[in-house]
């Protein structure tokens, strides 16, 4: 089919071996690329059951149809697996230059299994794989690894002297369950543990390089396209406030909805917010806009540090996200120190979220005598020195490490750990945006923001927060798209101007599929149905989609909370629109 390569690459870490296969059209026909095949090829060889850091895990690395194209947002890879954090279906996306390497090596998906005796780093190019050992790169951070790695294949390649690199850093290496798969420096495949599957792999790095050009249906079409979006995007006032402000504009948008959280889920609003908001960044350092390779919002904030302890320090960030999780959860009220933490877990290789969540959560597990651990809200260094030992895996950190479950039980603390399927929450309190309820916990990777981006029509407006009845639907709908967007691979930040009508015409043009929206959306149910299939192969019961009890127990400063009967009938009216049973199971399994 047009817009693919039908080339599928499986390697074996552990004999060194890698082959080529076919992938046939009806099979992308069915499922897309990204996402739709990645679940069909989870679904098809990872054994069920198994450990998510045993060598029989698959890592599944793809692009989409989009990738190496001129569509805008088409810059993303997207990484599939078992999840070492969830033991759930494990999907993350990076932005950055990668994807379009990896699109120049003729493969749309890699597939890895086995692991290496010994470190190794590959290097994936048009004819196959290199194994390369990695001893010498074992033990270095992330920014290290990437300039090692891309310097080795400039001495090896001066006719390919340029490579996309995927790394991991020493939390992937020592099998922390949230750690991350970083390239381009800050970008990271951040949540679900995607990094300590490749660290189990022996996996250090992944160099992506070649020339193949894939084909598409129809040139002009995508051109066109891309033309009349950039048009369009000058005057989109969503795309202009990511270019201005970049996420973090969303700490005063969520904070003055009263849905921020803060102090580890006791409070909806930060009293402080002013000084981690996007305008303290922006006064605290030099900012540039910093955009992915095909993107004309540059979201990403290069940001350095003007004066203090931490000036020179350099990063793109810290996104919203981040903002929410060390300034929010844990208090600490200035943007550079949450930069200098984003840079410590940036340099280590953990994801942000989870990161902040735990510390929040250790922080209050100290304050009630659960643990013996000096820190406290707000200490910064005390903070700083425990994500190092959870990198490394000594003391405390070594019990946070394997992940919010598993410290909740060691200290006694169920009941007050916030997470589904063991995966924290975004920086979006459901008790206030109830639709982000069902978002957390209807995904299949736990409490995830993106599936659906819900926060997006709640805060905006375009849906009432506290609607339960008939929401269900419209969030179903958003699903969808974005599933759509996840097997294209698509940035979601181009949510606002890739309608079902703009996914049609970049289906038409790479891929030459004439499709409706109603056909377009039965690939998007196919897609979730497999995901779906996946976790009840692993276990997932009903009772996995319900958020933390807290949610429905402790009311906000506002007032607000969302109770386990809206819950319940969010949740009876997504599994129904779905065409699921009552227990969430999809027809045919
Ligand atoms: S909007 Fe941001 S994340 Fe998306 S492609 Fe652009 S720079 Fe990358």
């Amino acid at each position: 089919m047009k817009g693919f390569f039908n080339r599928i690459l499986s390697i074996n870490v552990s004999d060194q071996s890698y082959h080529v296969d076919p992938i046939d059209d009806s099979l992308l026909e069915k499922y897309l690329g990204g996402k739709g095949l990645s679940t069909y090829l989870l679904l098809k060889h990872n054994p069920p059951g198994v450990d998510p850091l045993s060598p029989e895990n698959r890592l599944i690395l793809a692009t989409g149809p989009v990738s190496g194209t001129a569509i805008w947002g088409a810059c993303r890879y997207g990484i599939y697996t078992k999840s070492p954090q969830t033991g759930f279906y494990s999907e993350s996306y990076s932005g950055g230059t990668v994807a379009d390497y990896m699109g120049r090596t003729g493969f749309d998906a890699v597939m890895i299994q086995g692991a290496s005796e010994s470190p190794v780093w590959l290097e994936i190019f048009e004819d196959g794989v290199r194994f390369h050992p990695a001893q010498d790169l074992w033990g270095l951070d992330t920014y290290q690894t990437e300039d090692r790695v891309k310097q080795l294949v400039a001495e090896e390649n001066p006719d390919h002297p340029k490579a996309g690199v995927m790394v991991i850093g020493p939390a992937g290496e020592n099998g922390v369950t949230f750690s991350v798969v970083e390239n381009d420096y800050w970008r990271s495949a951040g949540r679900t543990g995607t990094g300590a599957v490749m660290g189990s792999k022996r996996i250090k790095a992944i160099a992506f390089w070649g020339s193949r050009k894939k084909e598409l249906a129809d040139k002009d079409v995508v051109s066109d396209f891309a033309r009349e979006i950039a048009k369009r995007g000058k005057d989109d006032a969503g795309a202009n406030a990511y270019k201005t402000m970049g996420t973090p504009m969303l700490v005063k948008i969520v904070n003055q909805a009263g849905a921020f959280p803060t102090r580890y889920w006791q409070k909806g609003s930060y009293e402080n917010w002013e000084k981690i908001s996007a305008d303290a960044l922006h006064e605290c350092c030099e900012v540039k806009p910093h955009a992915c390779l095909k993107c004309f919002m540059a979201c990403g904030r290069l940001s350095t540090v003007k004066a203090g302890r931490h000036a020179g320090l350099r990063i793109e960030g810290p996104e919203y996200e981040t903002i929410y999780a060390f300034g929010g959860l844990c208090e600490i009220d200035r943007i550079e120190e949450i930069m200098y933490l984003n840079d410590i877990c940036d340099r280590l290789g953990m994801d942000t979220i989870s990161a902040g969540n735990l510390v929040a959560f250790a922080i209050e597990a100290a304050k009630q005598g659960k643990i013996q651990l000096k820190i406290d809200y707000g200490d910064v260094d005390a903070i700083a020195k425990l994500l190092e030992d959870m990198a490394y895996r000594k003391g405390q950190g070594d019990i946070l490490s394997r992940g919010i479950k598993t410290a909740a039980m060691e200290w006694g603390m169920e009941d007050q750990a916030i997470h589904v399927k063991g995966l924290e929450p975004a920086g979006y309190d459901p008790r206030v945006l109830k639709g982000m309820g069902l978002a957390y916990g209807s995904s299949d990777r736990g409490a995830c923001h993106l599936r659906a981006t819900f926060y997006k029509p709640e805060l905006s407006g375009i849906v009432d927060p506290d609607q339960i009845n008939g929401k269900a639907a419209i969030f179903r709908e958003w699903e969808d798209r974005l599933t759509i967007f996840d097997t294209l691979i698509l940035c979601r930040f181009y949510r606002d101007l890739y309608q079902w009508e703009e996914l049609e015409v970049i289906l038409k043009g790479t891929t030459g599929l004439k499709l409706s929206d109603g056909d377009i959306q039965t690939i998007a149910a196919n897609v979730t149905n497999n995901t779906r299939r996946f976790n009840i192969q692993e276990g997932l019961h009903p009772e996995d989609d319900y958020l933390p009890r807290r949610f429905h127990r402790e009311v906000l400063e506002s007032g607000k909370v969302i109770t386990e009967a809206e819950m319940k009938t969010l949740l009876k009216e997504y599994y129904r629109s779905r065409g699921w049973n009552e227990d969430g199971i999809p027809p045919d399994f």
